[in-house]
């Protein structure tokens, strides 16, 4: 029925831009077309024109300056339908960025099955901006705003010329044009005074939303639905305060909104958002980011189901996304939270927002246009069970926001205690000089009282302050009026946060072990918000300390990787392939922060993508800096756990252990130095691993990835004693000796295992038993031997005078030399049914080590081998018959990088991931 009637008002051939409201400066008595529009009268134009009887009609006979016509003013009668009906929609500038995005907004608005729906538009993205600049370059007589209002002009044309045709661009262009001009009047005006008035500047900076709603409601018809747009300054009225707010007048509002619907009756209605007018129809704006609040009040007035506030951003985070990326959505929130959230930073919903759609329990739904599929975040009056909903930090916490420029003001002085009547003159004087006070902080002693104000109004407070308290001042009664500049606030918002023991205590926990310095503090005594002043420099840092703390897993672990040769990116790509799993089936997020080689470093604010590591160490890495790495990975205040992983084989990297762990940070290492190295650093180390929750692990330098040292330490920890550890635990020698059968000669084998990449790039390194007395100390002094390097006897398997001499090639070409010597060892043990192995052995009841080459039966496990495999076996006590044995690939980059996957993970487990 309505929808009849909508066809029927419509008058032929008008156009939105024709309408009675929208008009410019030389246009004044179109612009506000109420303001001789009384119950009786009617407009001029629907004069003559027959109209339908509406459901209470009466006719009624008006003298007209042309003839006297019976009008039926059932026009003004056709009632607004308020309730469940109207679903409000709001449409941020990022939403009609551009054609494309408008003809977007237009299919949403369309798709919408809602029977009624109001959709309140923003300008254009960025043209707020560039309408408040034309202000400002005018004022200052910068003749460059010419250009400017080109621009402005060009950015609607272009747009226009993508999505309409025929009349409808030729009259959205026509009126384009008509405001363009009577704005360039009027920004010359503005030019020739030097000075733009309040109004005069709300009247130019809300032609955006004059524009991007004209056009999105040709595009909703072009599309063949029918549809009104409003000029919000014919329906909104508020009342401005002196705090650069406004106050809806919600009464006259609603009167103007019926009137204006019963001209109008549409199902889709297209209204601007940001403008609204004084009641003496003086245009205003509802100031930045507006929007929002045009469309909770059009919600408020229509009794609407909802409101849908489209963004850029999958709802309400909570944190800033682009000051913490590991934010999260928020599912919903109540009223009050997300007033507090927005009125403290998070400007994702103009603050002033919830007010109207909370008197009537009108959901604000936020939702990202660019991820449809994302539910978005809801805003309505909790249940009250969900109050009481579980006892997780997480449910106290639901967001934080910061503010940033802001000073804090210290008024201070013995002669303020049991005076009354000093806050009233401290912030009266605030008030004088029109400064927002944010926050304000009294300890109880009376002494101080503290607040913080935007940056640019500070002066003004401290000169009105100190003029205020002139005499208190120069009669020591007040010690000082004290200005700290460079501050921001981080605020905590939660519903019963501040009442809910240990709550706030986790916060300062947090900002303490970020090392925040916390200048003051003010908890509302609603209990939603506990709000603290830091340092500018430390905002982001204080932002990003106390999310992690509510919201990361316990086990996220910034990881810096030292040395990515041919171990440390085999394990960066492990760790690639499995950070998904790792995040999504057991909580643990390993952030790799730095990597760094011997030459160049990549540092990462919140982790590499291991993806293309190579690259960016390539293309954006620095000049490699050990300390400032670690700083940088340790240092970054947000992530509760750091794990250095040292993957080269350098003594020098391993002298740092010692110091790392003093700082907390964990430690693990294939690499053998630190745990063969001189003894007296060794019992250091682990003295200082026993006393302290950091770890150290170093799996990976005995056997690879199999479990040797952790087999050995299961052993000593559940009271088992060992005897003697006795095993192969070389891959390359494995390989030779495995390998060292038939007809074939000693230096043959050698030099195939160094083609297939089995030995080190000198084989020498391998033959010389070094690096498995390396593993034999590290054993024997897990056991609590006290040995050093030097008291494990060697059999080298170089013979002497290759030892020092030359070359690798060299080596290799005299090699064959001493073959014989080492046929004959083999002839030896093959004639008494044995083989050669060369073995490594702590015999921990001598208290002794030796590396060295023997014979074990054909039936011995040791015989068994084959590859590179190493095998280890532990005779003890509980295992004196038969030793326990542990066998399996020990060494190759896999498993190596394997080995040290898995301590990154024990350490989670340590840390508190689940198992
Ligand atoms: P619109 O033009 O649609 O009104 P705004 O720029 O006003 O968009 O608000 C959306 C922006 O708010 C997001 O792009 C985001 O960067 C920012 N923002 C700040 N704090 C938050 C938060 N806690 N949750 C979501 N977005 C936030
Ligand atoms: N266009 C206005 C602004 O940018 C209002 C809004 O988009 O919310 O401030
Ligand atoms: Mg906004």
């Amino acid at each position: 029925m309505i929808r009849n009637r909508a066809a029927f008002f419509r008058e032929p051939g008008a156009s939105p831009g024709k309408g009675p409201s929208h008009g410019g400066l030389l246009s004044r008595s179109r612009c506000y077309p109420f303001v001789s529009l009384g119950r009786s009268s009617v407009p001029r134009t629907r004069m003559g024109i027959h109209m339908q009887r509406g459901r209470k009609g009466k006719r009624l006979t008006v003298a007209a300056s042309v003839t006297e016509v019976s009008v039926d003013l059932s026009a003004e009668e056709v009632q607004l339908p308020k309730g469940d009906t109207w679903s409000v929609h709001k449409f941020g500038g990022t939403c009609v960025g551009n054609s494309q995005r408008i003809k977007n907004v237009a299919n949403i608005i369309i798709k919408d099955p809602s029977e009624r729906k109001l959709v309140v538009v923003s300008a254009m993205s960025k043209v707020t901006d560039m309408m408040y600049d034309l202000i400002n370059k005018a004022q200052s007589r910068d003749d460059s705003y010419i250009f400017a209002v080109d621009n402005v002009l060009e950015k609607h044309r272009s747009t226009a010329l993508d999505l309409l045709e025929g009349n409808d661009l030729a009259s959205f262009l026509s009126q384009l044009d008509t405001d363009i001009n009577n704005l360039k009047a009027m920004l010359r005006a503005i030019y020739i005074a030097g000075h733009a008035t309040e109004s005069f500047t709300d009247f130019v900076v809300g032609h955006g939303e004059l524009w991007s709603a004209q056009l999105l409601s040709f595009v909703i018809k072009k599309s063949g639905v029918d549809c009104k747009w409003m000029d919000t300054r014919d329906v909104l009225i508020v009342n401005p305060t002196n705090s650069n707010q406004v106050d809806p007048d919600f009464a006259e509002s609603e009167n103007r909104l019926e009137k204006w619907y019963s001209q109008n009756p549409n199902n889709t209605v297209i209204a601007t958002g940001f403008i609204a007018s004084t009641p003496y129809n003086i245009p205003t704006t509802l100031k930045r980011d507006g929007s929002d609040f045009s469309a909770a009040i059009m919600g408020a007035l229509l009794r609407a189901r909802q409101v849908t506030i489209w963004t850029d951003v999958d709802g309400v985070y909570s944190a800033d996304p682009r000051k913490v990326g590991e934010a999260v959505i928020l599912k919903t929130l109540s009223y009050q939270e997300a007033w507090e959230m927005s009125y403290f930073g998070a400007n994702v919903l103009h603050p002033r927002t919830i007010i109207p759609v909370r008197n009537y329990g009108i959901p604000i739904i936020i939702r990202n246009i660019f991820n449809l599929s994302a539910p978005g975040t809801m805003i309505c009056q909790p249940a009250d069970d969900e109050l009481e909903d579980g006892l997780k930090l997480e449910s106290f916490v639901k967001g934080f926001a910061t503010i940033d420029n802001l000073a804090l003001v210290n008024v201070e002085g013995t002669g303020m205690a049991g005076v009354p009547g000093t806050a009233s003159a401290i912030f009266g004087a605030a008030k004088d000089v029109g400064a927002n006070v944010i926050m304000i902080s009294q300890a109880s002693s009376e002494h101080s009282v503290c607040f913080a104000v935007p940056e640019k109004e500070v002066q003004a407070v401290e000169e009105a302050l100190k003029k205020t308290f002139r005499q208190a001042l120069d009669a020591g009664r007040l010690s000082q009026v004290q200005v700290i500049p460079n501050c921001s606030i981080l605020a905590a918002v939660g519903q019963k946060m501040a009442s809910t023991p240990g709550v706030s205590a986790t916060l300062f926990d947090a900002l303490a072990k970020a090392s925040i310095n916390v200048r003051a503090i003010a908890q509302g005594c609603s209990e939603y918000n506990i709000t603290v002043v830091v340092k500018r420099e430390d905002c982001i840092k204080a932002l990003r300390a106390v999310h992690s703390r509510f919201y990361l897993s316990r086990t996220t672990i910034a990881m810096g990787i030292i040395g990515p040769g041919l171990i440390g990116s085999t394990l960066l790509e492990q760790l690639r392939e499995q950070a998904a799993v790792l995040k999504e089936e057991f909580n643990i997020d390993l952030r790799v922060m730095g990597i760094t080689g011997s030459r160049s470093m990549l540092l990462s604010e919140m982790g590499i993508d291991l993806s293309q590591w190579r690259k960016l160490l390539k293309d954006s890495g620095e000049a490699a800096d050990l300390g400032k790495f670690v700083q940088h990975v340790h240092g970054n205040g947000f992530i509760p756990n750091t794990v250095l992983v040292d993957c080269t084989a350098d003594s020098a990297v391993a002298s740092h252990y010692y110091s790392w762990l003093c700082k907390g940070i964990h430690v693990i290492t294939p690499n053998k130095k630190a745990n063969s190295g001189p003894l007296d650093q060794y019992l250091k180390l682990r003295a200082l691993q026993r006393q302290s929750y950091t770890h150290y692990f170093y799996e990976a330098t005995v056997g690879a990835g199999l479990p040797i040292v952790s087999t050995l330490r299961g052993l000593l920890e559940t009271g088992d004693k060992i005897l003697r550890i006795e095993g192969i635990f070389s891959g390359t020698l494995s390989y030779i000796f495995n390998n060292f059968t038939g007809s074939r000669i000693f230096s043959e084998v050698v030099g195939e295992a160094k083609e297939q990449g089995y030995t080190e790039p000198d084989p020498r390194d391998d033959l010389s038993g070094t690096d498995v007395a390396r593993k034999v100390i590290i054993l024997a002094r897990e056991c609590g031997l006290k040995l050093e390097l030097s008291d494990i006897n060697v059999d080298s398997l170089v013979p002497k005078p290759l030892q020092t001499s030359g070359l690798t090639d060299e080596f290799m070409r005299q090699l064959p030399k001493f073959d014989q010597d080492m046929a004959n060892k083999r002839k030896e043990a093959e004639a008494a049914g044995k083989v050669l192995r060369y073995v490594g052995v702590v015999d921990v009841t001598n208290r002794t080590g030796v590396v060295e080459l023997r014979n074990y039966d054909n039936d011995h496990p040791f015989a068994q081998l084959s590859g590179s495999d190493n095998i280890i076996a532990f005779t003890t006590v509980r295992y004196s018959k038969q030793p326990l044995i542990v066998r399996g690939p020990g060494a190759g980059a896999e498993v190596t990088a394997g080995g040290i996957f898995s301590d990154i993970l024990r350490l989670a487990s340590y840390l508190g991931a689940p198992s």
